[in-house]
């Protein structure tokens, strides 16, 4: 596969056109071996040649002329269905398409194929999508991880150099861990949410993966921004071009030890190990720092998630959206049918938890306590950043390599612990990036790294030297 910057050279230089790229991705979906991984929920050769045709006739070829992005499907599109693996959104059609995929598209991507995912992005494993678990193209028996299971899929197996997943609290970050592919997620209001399925409002952001840092860079670069549609994005103006940089000198990397427990796999702490030490070898002073209120984000944002999911999906109420079922009767079993037929167990599980923290009963030992420990987790990191000179920080992404199918889907708290080290950040609204940087029993390992608010291009330009270092041999992917 080639990187994001080969196709618009190609594309630009003459050498290929972006209809010859939209065919031969075409072809790749085709096979039965990407068939198999079950990562696509929707994709039409008809909109991808439709977007080449765009882009290989505009007057001058756009940043992505010709990239095939794949988009995680709770991000809407007119001509595809939209349906958040829910049975309840079957069939749905957007009458808009999403702020990122009009700016990809001027930007001369190839549209077409929506990606499967955990239903309406609940999950850490992909196995919670109404129409069947997405397979880790590394490994069958293992999860690809979620919620953004289905792009990290692609992206992994080589179909597509990037694509587009949804963070309320790692779902980017820990499937890139998981198939050993980059995935960025940009800090809170960085990149629109108009057309992005609302699950946690205070904390969704539609994230970024790609077979390199510069290519997840590079798309990145063009979804974001300030959008009239989402009164949420910050008005800094779009994410600059990442620097080369060569070394990390004068770059001071913070190590938090809550993230690097006693008991941490020991193949995840050799991998962090040995890249610990590539830090120190490229220049970067490195030193022990303390999150102390991270070890309560899981719980935090387990109670706040689940809040907001069950006050956004009160509006699947077979009236307004998608499926329909029990009507006739009284609107109480119109509702109860709709929702009871068309949610899966996940969702129920965050409504029922989300209903009940809110209650008069329950609201202040519950949701308020959440949201104090989420003032207190965003307070530890920026004091590291504006009170003790850290410049980023380093941890694992995830405490284990992917899990095996099946593993924890009995047991919804193991299932939550895979987002222990993402989780803080994402209630923090921070911008961080996970990268391979490994191989523990021969699955990948990604390394973690946190910067500052609005530090997305920073962040890149030393997630590149790190890539550039850690050695290649082991890791190439297949
Ligand atoms: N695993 C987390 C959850 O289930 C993350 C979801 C996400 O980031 N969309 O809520």
């Amino acid at each position: 596969m080639d990187t994001v910057a080969e196709i618009v050279a190609a594309v630009k230089e003459g050498n290929t056109t972006a209809r010859a790229v939209a065919q031969e991705v075409g072809r790749r979906l085709a096979t039965p071996e990407v068939q198999q991984l079950n990562a696509t929920l929707d994709w039409s050769q008809e909109v991808l040649d439709g977007d080449a045709a765009r882009a290989d006739g505009a007057a001058a070829p756009g940043p992505l002329a010709g990239v095939p992005i794949a988009i995680k499907d709770n991000i809407v599109t007119i001509e595809q269905p939209t349906t958040c693996a829910s049975r309840i959104l079957q069939g749905y059609r957007s009458p808009y398409d999403a702020t990122v995929v009009n700016r990809l598209r001027a930007a001369g991507a190839l549209i077409g194929i929506k990606t499967n995912l955990d239903e309406f992005a609940m999950g850490s494993s992909t196995e919670h999508s109404a129409y069947g678990r997405v397979l880790n193209p590394l490994d069958h028996s293992r999860v690809p991880g979620g919620s953004s299971g289905g792009s990290a899929a692609l992206v992994a197996a080589g179909v597509v150099p990037a694509a587009l997943g949804s963070e309320t609290g790692g779902s980017v970050r820990q499937p890139a861990s998981f198939c050993g592919v980059v995935g960025v997620k940009p800090g809170y209001g960085r990149v629109s949410r108009f057309g992005l399925v609302a699950f946690g409002s205070s904390l969704d952001c539609i994230s970024v993966f790609g077979r390199t840092v510069a290519d997840a860079a590079s798309v990145l670069q063009v979804i974001s921004g300030p959008d009239r549609h989402d009164a949420t994005t910050v008005s800094a103006p779009a994410m600059a071009a990442p620097a080369r940089r060569q070394d990390l000198a004068g770059v001071t990397i913070g190590l938090p030890k809550e993230c690097f427990p006693g008991d941490l796999d020991p193949g995840i702490r050799a991998a962090c190990d040995r890249t610990v030490g590539i830090l120190r070898d490229l220049g970067a002073e490195v030193r022990d720092v303390s999150l102390p209120h991270t070890p309560y984000a899981v719980a935090a944002y387990y109670v706040i998630n689940p809040a907001e999911a069950s006050a956004n999906l009160a509006r699947y109420d077979g009236v307004r959206y998608g499926q329909r079922r029990g009507d006739g009767v009284d609107v109480g079993t119109l509702y109860r049918t709709t929702r009871g037929e068309g949610f899966g167990p996940e969702v129920k599980r965050r409504i029922i938890i989300g209903t009940y923290v809110l209650s008069a009963g329950y609201y202040d030992a519950y949701y308020t306590k959440a949201q104090q420990v989420r003032a207190l987790i965003a307070n530890d990191f920026d004091r590291l950043f504006r009170e003790e000179g850290i410049s980023y920080l380093f941890t694992p992404t995830t405490p284990t390599v992917a899990f095996r199918a099946g593993e924890r889907t009995d047991d919804p708290v193991q299932m939550y612990l895979a987002d222990i080290f993402v989780a803080a950040v994402s209630l923090a609204g921070l911008p961080a990036l996970s990268l391979p940087i490994g191989r523990s029993d021969g699955l990948p390992v990604g390394g973690h790294v946190i910067g500052p608010q609005l530090g997305e291009t920073e962040l890149l330009e030393i997630a590149a030297v790190i890539e550039g270092a850690v050695p290649a041999t082991e890791e190439a992917l297949p």
